[in-house]
């Protein structure tokens, strides 16, 4: 057997020196050690067309035939295409990627297209001898292709020579399987690792105006285009967001397709899937762009947001029945990440626009109580000045009438500056140019001083004030008339919000970590939890304006929504803490609130 592993000499030449039986012999044995070679070799690759290279030049070689064509059935399943083919078949058959019709009555195309094997023999035009035997490559009732060979001799294949054929038939064909299985896994990974980096790396990007240029670039990854662009739906009409390949950029940008009753984007929005064309040009009453290219295939993909298709992913290819089903379905995985990359970025501007008006809104808010704040406060001390000048005058002496009436002016002109008042400084902590005056302060004594000064408002309401700590607390380093304003905001709310017969407990304790924390505590009305941050905004109010009653300590009496805005801003120019804590609101329950003050020892930054 050691001249059948070296170089194959053809097994007739071999044979003709040999008597007939011995020469059958030694041609039969070479045949089943060819067939050995080839069905290892088959085992160990794994690309379809390397195989079937090897393949037809092992045949060839080892059968000693003249020509070995491997033929294989487009996906499509209409033409059968000369995939591999060693020695000489003469003309154009020996060229692969040859592409026959499966109609087109030649013998190769009749044995894919039925499955049944053929078998001729006579002589070639220049009069040689010859035989050929095309053998289909199947698995099961599917054709894969056919294996073409071409003998010199004129007499038909022998059986044993057919079985043998046969056999290797059968081994390719599912090496063919085999490693298009292989191959599909393959690119079926790659594919499926390229579009999680593409949703990932699309998903990152936020610029509406980018972002479908970057879908198309990634797109021509994973499905090859002559031109893609991406369209976005602009009511009636189709935009176009982005393209690539388009010769004219600026003329691309203004391209607007016009959605007609019977158009393709209908089906897209439809269906929600992916639909291709193998040829546009077959299509009637299909719209061309008369300065572009015809490209003959077409593919879209609908971007789908929230179940709205919002637009298209377009591509198109220059050759006819350029896409295949695999392309539509890649497109279409492209499409929704790329759809949700586009609803992010469009959410984000959105948001940052939303943002922007708000920022400018605050800044004319901020303006508006620093213009109105100013204006007010010259004429009402105007006011103040005349009013007080007039209880002085003689006149009125003795008119207990015009007395009250005098000291209702008064003290309506003096809740009004406080109103003012508060306004300026809301101004000032917006503004950033609050003076904070430093120096030890005894804070204790700064608390129990607002207390006195309320003191009438809650006899008069029957409230019970409770302190605790107060007496023992150290100095810190604060501006002790801000710390007047900002517990006396705290404490005007604790009247307010708390029923007649009520108490309020103001504590006071050094924490661990250098600071003091002063709790005012009341057993009012409460404050829901989803406004506990939320008023310490300026104007911020929970109840309805409307049903506040106006005085200043009365029970839910009224206020500009001013006094938690004061109170943080001073604490924060202190470098320090103010929060509420409060179970909820319920006028019938009375849950209460504590509102917390922390403020560092020493001055800070
Ligand atoms: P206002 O001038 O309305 O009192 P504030 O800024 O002082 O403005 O308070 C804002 C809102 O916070 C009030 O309208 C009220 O709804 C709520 N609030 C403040 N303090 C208390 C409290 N101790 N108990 C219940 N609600 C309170």
């Amino acid at each position: 057997m050691d001249a059948a592993i070296e170089p194959q000499p053809a097994p007739e030449r071999r044979a003709a020196d040999l008597p007939q039986a011995d020469a059958t012999l030694v041609r039969t044995a070479v045949h089943l050690e060819t067939t050995s070679r080839v069905g290892q070799q088959l085992t160990t690759l794994v690309d379809p067309e390397d195989l079937l290279g090897q393949v037809v030049v092992m045949i060839q070689g080892g059968f000693g035939y003249r020509f070995v064509g491997a033929w294989r059935v487009t996906e499509k399943g209409d033409c059968a295409v000369l995939s591999a083919a060693a020695g000489q078949a003469g003309g154009e058959w020996n060229a692969p990627g040859l592409r026959l019709p499966l109609d087109s009555g030649r013998a190769v195309t009749e044995v894919c297209r039925t499955g049944n094997e053929h078998e001729s023999a006579g002589s070639t035009e220049d009069r040689q001898p010859c035989a050929e035997l095309v053998l289909p490559l199947r698995l099961g009732d599917k054709v894969m292709g056919a294996l073409e060979l071409r003998s010199d001799r004129g007499e038909v294949f022998s059986r044993d020579e057919r079985l043998v054929l046969q056999m290797l038939a059968g081994q390719i064909a599912i090496a063919i399987r085999n490693a298009q299985l292989y191959q599909r896994e393959q690119t079926r990974r790659h594919l499926a690792e390229s579009l999680e980096e593409i949703g990932r790396e699309l998903s990152s990007s936020l610029d509406l105006e980018e972002l479908p240029g970057r879908i198309l670039e990634r797109l021509a990854t994973v499905v090859p285009y002559e031109r893609c662009s991406v369209m976005l739906q602009d009511g009636p009409a189709l935009r176009v967001a982005s393209q690539r390949g388009f010769p004219d950029e600026g003329r691309a940008k203004d391209i607007r397709i016009e959605i007609l009753p019977d158009d393709i984007y209908l089906q897209l929005v439809d269906t929600r899937r992916p639909l291709w064309l193998d040829d546009v040009t077959q299509v009637p009453g299909w719209r061309l762009v008369e300065w572009l290219a015809v490209n003959r295939s077409w593919l879209g993909a609908p971007l789908i947001v929230k179940d709205r298709v919002i637009g298209m992913i377009s591509v198109t290819r220059r050759e006819a029945g350029a896409f295949t089903a695999d392309d539509a379905l890649l497109a279409s995985a492209f499409a929704s990440q790329a759809a949700i990359a586009l609803e992010n970025a469009r959410l984000y501007g959105e948001l940052n626009h939303a943002y922007a008006t708000l920022e400018q809104l605050d800044k004319t808010k901020s303006r508006f109580i620093e213009i109105a704040g100013h204006e007010l406060r010259t004429p009402l001390t105007v006011i103040k000045g005349y009013t007080q000048v007039l209880q002085t005058l003689p006149v009125f002496h003795g008119d207990e009438q015009a007395r009250t009436l005098l000291d209702g002016t008064l003290s309506g002109v003096s809740r009004l500056y406080e109103i003012v008042n508060s306004m300026l400084d809301v101004s000032r902590i917006d503004s950033r140019t609050l003076q904070v005056h430093f120096e030890p302060i005894w804070i204790g004594a700064v608390v129990m001083q607002v207390c006195a000064n309320f003191a009438a408002a809650m006899r008069e309401r029957n409230l019970t004030l409770i302190t605790w700590g107060l007496e023992d607390l150290p100095r810190v380093e604060a501006d002790g008339d801000l710390l007047l304003k900002l517990f006396s905001h705290l404490l005007v709310n604790a009247i307010k919000y708390t029923p007649d017969e009520g108490s309020i407990t103001v504590t006071g304790a050094v924490v661990d970590d250098g600071a003091v924390e002063i709790v005012v505590i009341d057993t009012g009305i409460g404050i829901d939890a989803a406004h506990q941050e939320l008023i310490f905004e300026r104007f911020y109010q929970t109840g309805e304006v409307s049903v506040h009653s106006s005085g200043k300590t009365k029970f839910k009496g009224g206020g500009p929504g001013l006094g938690l805005a004061i109170a943080r801003g001073i604490t924060q120019a202190h470098g320090g803490r103010i929060w509420v804590e409060s179970p909820g609101c319920d006028e019938a329950s009375c849950p209460g609130s504590r509102f917390h003050v922390r403020l560092p020892l020493r001055r800070t930054g």
